[in-house]
């Protein structure tokens, strides 16, 4: 079918699709009412704000296929948002164009208890699969995130959480995915490639696609459903926090290594004071007031097993290797006072994510994520250190209202496998409300990413709204080749360029 070419500015073209769209899913599930619209043009990234024409909240794989079939002849965008939890612009409609919301699809199709699997559409969040999960005695691996995050985008879009020094990231337990390709046509990843194959974990059947779609952000077809591997809930579990009061992290990374290759704990992850009290409680108050009584830099671990026993001998394995490289473990009152503000911490980490917490401050989280190794963790914090000084030293926060100095960044410290490498999130807060606050914010983020490219490290989810430039729009132009063969792939997968056109900065010439 012939491609028409697209122009936003006219009316009668959105009228019409509106009307075909309404053919497919029902006229309920079908907007172009701007009221609605700008409700998806910002999330509080420094993305610039965009509205599409057009919102479309599809049920099934079948409507799917037609939506993408009827903007392909129209060549109007389409902007995937499942949960819309990502902190970054991810669903912002760059071109506009129609925002395929698929929050109706939101249903556990299947839980294999036998063979720890779950089958999930697009929009099932952590929170209601693992209270699913628990029943039968598993979990989803999940991130320190909001339990309100989708399963399977978080999956696809390597997801880091504690548990990843154990389980791994996100694609990790991608056993397959369904894609509704931009032709319409139905593309099956791993062995659901293979009609009637069993759900077994196989990367692919020979050389592996699956992981083109990892991290795409939309631009090769909407993912409809998942199947993803889940573990087991371990049935006692302990929660014991290493500190450090020294401020360089060099003995945090030491210690990452040492507990990591011992392979004895089920989770870990590194914060820092401010952080730990913010995470902690829900008052700001309360978190200045406590944050005196958290040393600089701390270790969650949390270990586990079958029965107490197995917990108490992982525990003493953990004394020792605490006495042996001489740190501290968190006095026990202290563990106390922080458990009774957060509740059951270890279910907290699973299932509600106190770490929401942190997005109190004008819900302007600002994250600077990527991969590094353990032992640059200490030279990137001093950096990252002098680069918030540099922006922010001068400046009158009070009058941001802001709780505390948006000097005060922090790192967030996740090893991964065996401690060959690790997630490092820098963090900051700006206020929205203020022009300099944002200003500031934002020459502060692209030195920081700049920063971390000139330092070794890696986007390795490269998104993250910066107003204009984010991490893939200055890590890309870097990748040389492989941003080139990407950059063919999306041409040749979706000529049309109507996949979330613009995300990336992929080298995109003929489009
Ligand atoms: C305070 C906070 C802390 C967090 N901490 C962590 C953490 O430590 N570790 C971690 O891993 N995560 C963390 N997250 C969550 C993480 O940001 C999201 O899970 C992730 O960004 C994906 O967002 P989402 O699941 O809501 O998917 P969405 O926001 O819906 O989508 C993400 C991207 O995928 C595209 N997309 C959406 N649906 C589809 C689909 N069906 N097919 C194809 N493309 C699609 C979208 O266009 C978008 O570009 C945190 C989030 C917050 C708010």
């Amino acid at each position: 079918m012939a491609v028409r070419p697209y122009d936003p500015t006219v009316e009668e073209t959105v009228e019409e699709v509106v009307g075909l769209l309404q053919e497919v899913v029902g006229e309920e599930w079908v907007s172009n009412d701007p009221a609605i619209l700008i409700g998806y043009s910002k999330d509080n990234s420094f993305e610039t704000a965009k509205k599409p024409h057009i919102v479309v909240l599809p049920e099934t794989t079948e409507q799917v296929q037609e939506i993408v079939r009827l903007a392909g002849r129209f060549g109007m965008a389409v902007t995937p948002a499942s949960t819309a939890i990502n902190c970054a612009g991810g669903c912002i409609p760059q071109r506009g164009g129609i925002l395929l919301d698929l929050r109706r699809m939101d249903r556990i199709l299947d839980i294999d208890e036998q063979n720890m699997t779950i089958t999930i559409q697009p929009s099932v969040r952590f929170g209601v699969a693992q209270n699913m999960l628990r029943k039968k005695g598993l979990y989803a691996v999940n991130p320190s995130g909001p339990h309100t995050a989708g399963v399977a985008t978080n999956h696809m879009d390597k997801g880091i959480g504690m548990p990843a020094n154990k389980y791994g990231v996100g694609p990790d337990h991608i056993v397959s995915m369904t894609f509704v390709m931009p032709d319409g046509e139905i593309l099956k990843t791993g062995s659901g490639a293979l009609p009637g194959a069993e759900k077994v974990c196989v990367e692919g059947p020979g050389p592996d696609m699956s992981g083109l779609f990892h991290s795409s952000m939309g631009i090769f077809g909407v993912m409809t459903e998942m199947t993803t591997q889940v573990y087991e809930w371990p049935a006692v579990e302990v929660l014991k926090v290493v500190t450090f009061e020294t401020e360089d992290l060099n003995s945090v990374s030491e210690f990452f290594y040492e507990v990591t290759r011992e392979d004895f704990v089920n989770e870990c992850s590194h914060l820092q004071d401010a952080y730990f009290s913010w995470f902690a409680t829900e008052d700001d108050e309360v978190a200045e007031s406590i944050v005196e009584y958290i040393p600089r830099n701390n270790a969650i671990v949390i270990l586990g097993g079958e029965d107490e026993e197995e917990a108490r001998l992982k525990e003493e394995q953990l004394l020792r290797l605490v006495e042996r490289g001489g740190y501290e473990l968190m006095d026990d009152s202290i563990v106390e006072m922080l458990s009774e503000m957060i509740g059951d911490i270890t279910y907290e980490c699973k299932v509600l994510q106190c770490t929401m917490r942190v997005t109190r401050f004008f819900g302007s989280f600002q994250v600077v994520w990527f991969n590094s190794c353990l032992d640059r963790v200490s030279d990137l914090h001093k950096k990252y250190q002098r680069l918030a000084d540099k922006h922010f030293r001068d400046t009158d926060w009070r009058l941001w209202k802001e709780a505390f100095p948006p000097t005060e960044v922090t790192v967030y410290t996740q090893p991964l496998e065996f401690g060959r490498s690790c997630m490092l999130e820098l963090d900051f807060f700006i206020s929205f409300d203020d022009s300099e606050s944002v200003k500031r914010g934002l020459a502060f983020g692209y030195d920081a990413i700049n920063m971390v490219l000139d330092d070794g490290g890696l986007f390795d989810r490269p998104y993250g709204g910066y107003g204009g430039f984010s991490f893939g729009t200055l890590q890309t132009p870097r990748l040389g080749t492989y941003a080139d063969l990407l950059g063919e792939l999306k041409r040749d997968i979706d000529p049309g360029n109507i996949m979330a056109p613009g995300r990336l900065n992929l080298p995109l010439a003929s489009t």
